[in-house]
């Protein structure tokens, strides 16, 4: 469903693929930051699951609370930026009561406007915006379709942006502070961005 439950049921689901994740996502970080990046968003998630079961109404009063968890529990680079790209999606989405195709497409706009807004980052700078960029783009060419296909078309084309970091020069964050040695590595964020997109698109087919 797309109302309110569906989004919490993709939240739990968003929460499992973070958990199942943590290592690989800590091995990314690894290689190229400090190595928290999966253990930072497997802490944020778990408080995000907390709230669920009295998150709200609506679709996005939901995503106003992950945003709020997220940005009080995750810390470091991605916290701020990941619970703006929620605050941003919920401010979007008002009190909707249920999602729509279009609402989904303006909604991911705007959390990557947040995002950008936030950590000025650009694309090939070597960062979450590396797949969630593409997400956008993709998403609003399937806007004329359903939320699931919205959300598969935003998912696919986050993975290719997140694989598409490997030979990038970091020039954010933590990673940027290798040089020339960033390259030859994913960026953890971007993968992240792809793999809770993937939950989401799983959770709403
Ligand atoms: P930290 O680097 O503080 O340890 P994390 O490891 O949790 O934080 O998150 C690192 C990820 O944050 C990077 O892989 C990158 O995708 C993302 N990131 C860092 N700085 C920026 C920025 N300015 N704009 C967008 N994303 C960024
Ligand atoms: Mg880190
Ligand atoms: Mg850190």
């Amino acid at each position: 469903s797309c109302d309110a439950a569906g989004v919490v049921a993709a939240l739990r689901s968003a929460a499992e693929v973070v958990e199942a994740h943590r290592d690989e996502l800590v091995t990314l970080d690894r290689e190229i930051g400090d190595g928290d990046h999966g253990e930072n968003l497997k802490r944020g998630f778990t408080a995000v699951l907390s709230k669920l079961d009295n998150a709200g109404d609506t679709p996005g009063a939901v995503l106003k609370v992950v945003a709020s968890t997220l940005i009080s529990t995750v810390g470091g680079a991605a916290g701020p930026l990941y619970g703006t790209a929620f605050l941003r999606a919920a401010a979007k989405l008002g009190t909707e009561p249920e999602l729509t195709a279009s609402s989904v497409v303006d909604a991911l706009a705007a959390a990557l406007e947040g995002v950008v807004a936030r950590g000025k980052a650009e694309v090939g700078d070597k960062t979450m915006v590396d797949a969630l960029t593409p997400a956008v783009a993709a998403a609003r060419d399937a806007a004329g379709s359903s939320v699931a296909e919205v959300l598969r078309a935003a998912a696919d084309a986050a993975g290719k942006g997140a694989e598409d970091t490997v030979p990038l020069v970091a020039r954010k964050g933590r990673a940027s502070y290798l040089g020339e040695r960033s390259a030859g590595h994913m960026d953890p964020g971007a993968r992240s961005t792809a793999l809770l997109l993937r939950a989401f698109a799983d959770a709403a087919s």
